[in-house]
């Protein structure tokens, strides 16, 4: 077998997300999570829909990559909030017949922090956000 990618298994990061995800999601979709020792990325983590023929070979739904060197500086706590940030890019949803599958979406919050400086939170997300910070932050 050619062996040209340098991925590994993320046991630690599966354990993570076994814990953040709801039941009735994990009823739904398979998600597998791999790390990428590959040189360094943008992006600590990317959720990926699984192609056609992984999906068939294997069952698995969705991916979460991880890049390793960047995850393991993370914090117990920030480790939690990036996978959870990659699982919340899966979206549950029910097609016309009333059966459920799962598609990737984009953030619910997206900015340059500049426009917010200069401008507050001057959208309906902003807003949701600057309340959701208020809330935590007591
Ligand atoms: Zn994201």
């Amino acid at each position: 077998m050619l062996k040209t990618n340098k991925l590994e298994e993320a046991p630690e990061v599966k354990a993570i997300m076994e814990d953040i995800i709801p039941e009735d999601v994990k009823e739904v979709i398979n998600i597998s999570v791999i790390f990428d020792l590959g040189e360094a990325k943008k992006e600590i983590a990317k959720a990926k829909k699984a192609d056609k023929f992984l999906n068939f070979y294997t069952g698995i739904d969705f991916i979460i990559v991880v890049n390793k060197e960047e995850f393991e500086k993370l914090s117990e706590e920030h480790k939690k909030a990036l996978i959870k940030h990659e699982t919340e890019h899966i979206e549950i949803y029910e097609d016309k017949e009333g059966n459920p599958k799962a598609r990737l979406r984009d953030h619910d919050v997206e900015c340059f922090t500049s426009v917010v400086a200069e401008y507050g939170p001057w959208t309906i997300e902003l807003k949701q956000l600057e309340r959701v910070i208020r809330k935590v932050a007591k």
